[in-house]
């Protein structure tokens, strides 16, 4: 299954905000935005010009793509799918990236990053109620159950992920047992509660609209 495999804090630097793609390095000094907050490449201090009109609404789908670490097809795909929902278009939308099962993990304080829960999807050390599930753009629903398979409890990657992400408070759509190493999806996620960043989902409504 393809993904991006290049350099992620050129990502945060070209759209001039934390992605929060590195895990712990991106609650540190080390983060490239702390250090270098301007485009990547030879003229990216040079780069002043006002970004307005169909720019900006690239730049907003970027953003949201490299957030949620989804290739364009991918993400193009759940635009229709959220278009074709009842609700409100872009809201649909980052519900939907939100319910990924990659993103679940991270939200449960079991990965440090969307690509470490993506890793642990991939590598079959997840049930989605009761049965192995190695799709990480899997989208769970209301009430199902997600949790660390029974021989990988004691992977040190998830442990030691819990332990750095224990801080971190869960969102209010999952019910977390920590312990357990399980959630279960009490509701839709909350627009409020989707994204550490700021993200005009409108934006991209418009872009795809076109
Ligand atoms: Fe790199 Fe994370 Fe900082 Fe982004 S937020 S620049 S991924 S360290």
């Amino acid at each position: 299954m393809a993904r991006y495999t290049g350099p992620v804090c050129r990502l945060c630097r070209r759209e001039g905000t934390k992605l929060f793609l590195k895990g712990e390095r991106c609650h540190t000094e080390k983060c490239a935005i702390e250090k270098r907050n301007f485009a990547p490449g030879q003229h990216g201090k040079d780069r002043k010009a006002k970004i307005v009109g169909y720019g900006l609404q690239l730049r907003e789908k970027q953003k949201a793509r490299r957030y949620y670490q989804v290739l364009e097809g991918q993400f193009r795909n759940l635009f229709e799918k959220a278009a074709s929902q009842k609700g409100i278009t872009g809201e649909n939308m980052l519900s939907m990236l939100e319910r990924r099962l990659d993103n679940v993990l991270f939200r449960m304080g079991l990965a440090t990053s969307r690509s470490q829960g993506r890793q642990l999807v991939r590598h079959g050390h997840v049930n989605v109620n009761g049965r192995k599930v190695n799709i990480p753009s899997f989208t769970v629903r209301v009430n199902d159950v997600v949790e660390i398979r029974e021989k990988s409890r004691n992977n040190v990657t998830i442990l030691a992920a819990r332990d750095a992400t224990a801080h971190a408070p869960s969102p209010s759509w999952l019910e977390v047992d920590r312990e357990a190493l399980k959630a279960r999806i009490l509701q839709q996620p909350k627009r409020e509660e989707l994204v550490q960043i700021q993200l005009n989902e409108q934006l991209i409504v418009e872009l795809y609209s076109k």
